[in-house]
């Protein structure tokens, strides 16, 4: 069998190296940083695990990756600006799971790379290569439209199940604030935007000098400590340019919704690789896995753009809700959901973002 080049060793290409190097390649994967895991972000993050049949982590089973490092959520919980709140349970699968970032042997990107043929892999760190020098290209964000702030407090004692999540023009203009625990006493708090126009953290500061539900959970925080980062959110028409197969977050593979692209960055390098094995076309590939979701994310941003205050103290007008009836679009903004499909705004948005407009 030949060999193939990846450049980038974080979810997406450590992905795309073990579907390949177990079936038979070679794989010769370039990394800028010291070490896989060389993502700069936060040291947890979370897995959508909704949406499919299968939970997601056990779909990837398939692919003979077991991820066993992880935590399941089982509840959201939503806050209007008013601090009215909606739960959304799960319904047997864990809604999300959260897992650890980075190189540490229990982070996602150690359990992928763990999952290597490692005679069939040459890894080359410390090597900033060409992006187009690669046939993956796995480099992360190649523009940026998602912008996110946050604090890790440790030595908390929280519910590790409970997500929470703020929506409010106030504190998260074009995005929203979210409360994400790592087992009992680690604790994220986020601010998303899909707006760069704002001081992000300067909002959140003052999210978190106001709101009592936060302020209760991180009481008696030891250690605290910030970090930030960006990403790129994209529908490319195709995800193939001069032949070289643009996987994760290079190709924009993140929900435009939430900004979460963990799940696309492993599922597009494992249907790269998938793609090379069986000749099959790359963009069939992962239009068909998981084009509608992307599509689906890129109206939701959208339409939450749109949305003032008073629109979402009425979304959020039930005590509990199911994630099947949390999926749906309520029915009085379902004329405005389906306007934006064709709208002028998509597509400049689409034209601003377009992967042909760089390579
Ligand atoms: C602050 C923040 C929080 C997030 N939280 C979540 C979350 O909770 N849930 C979720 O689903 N998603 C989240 N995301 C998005 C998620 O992290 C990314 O979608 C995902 O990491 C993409 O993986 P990737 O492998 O495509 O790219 P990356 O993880 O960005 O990795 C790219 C790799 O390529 C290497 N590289 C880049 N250029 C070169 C080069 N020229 N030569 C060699 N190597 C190179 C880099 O060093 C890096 O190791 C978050 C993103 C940010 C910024």
């Amino acid at each position: 069998m030949g060999q193939i080049t990846i450049v980038g060793a974080s979810l997406s290409g450590l992905s795309a190296a073990s579907w390949l190097s177990n079936n038979g390649f070679r794989v010769k994967v370039f990394e800028r940083g010291s070490g896989i895991g060389h993502f700069r972000g936060q040291d947890f993050q979370v897995i959508r695990n909704y949406g499919a049949d299968k939970g997601f982590c056990d779909s990837l089973k398939d692919y003979k990756i077991d991820i066993k490092h992880k935590q399941p959520i089982n509840k959201i919980i939503k806050y209007a600006p008013s601090g009215r709140t909606m739960e959304v349970v799960a319904n047997g699968n864990p809604l999300f799971f959260v897992i650890k970032r980075g190189k540490s042997p229990l982070s996602l990107d150690s359990q992928i790379f763990n999952s290597i043929n490692k005679n069939n892999l040459d890894l080359e760190l410390n090597k900033t290569v060409n992006v187009l020098s690669g046939d993956i290209v796995a480099t992360g964000p190649v523009l940026r439209n998602v912008f996110g702030v946050g604090y890790v407090f440790e030595g908390v004692d929280v519910n590790p199940e409970e997500i929470h999540l703020f929506m409010d023009n106030k504190y998260a203009p074009n995005g929203y604030i979210y409360v994400a625990p790592f087992g009992k006493d680690t604790l994220c708090i986020a601010a998303v935007s899909f707006d760069a126009t704002f001081e992000l953290k300067m909002l959140l500061d003052r999210f978190l000098e106001k709101n009592e539900v936060v302020q209760e959970l991180i009481t008696n925080y030891s250690k605290k400590e910030t970090f930030s980062g960006y990403g790129y959110c994209n529908y490319p028409e195709t995800a193939e340019i001069d032949g070289k197969l643009f996987v994760g977050a290079a190709a924009g593979f993140v929900e435009a919704a939430r900004g979460f692209g963990v799940k696309y960055a492993i599922l597009s390098g494992l249907l790269a690789a998938e793609s090379i094995l069986t000749g099959k076309s790359y963009d069939s590939l992962w239009k068909g896995s998981f084009g509608n979701e992307l599509k689906d994310s890129l109206y939701r941003h959208f339409l939450l753009s749109e949305l003032t205050d008073s629109q979402y103290e009425r979304l959020l007008s039930e005590e509990k809700v199911s994630v099947k009836e949390y999926k749906k679009i309520p029915s009085g903004l379902a004329d405005l959901y389906k306007s934006i499909r064709f709208s002028q705004e998509l597509k400049n948005w689409q034209n601003q973002y377009s992967l042909h407009k760089l390579f």
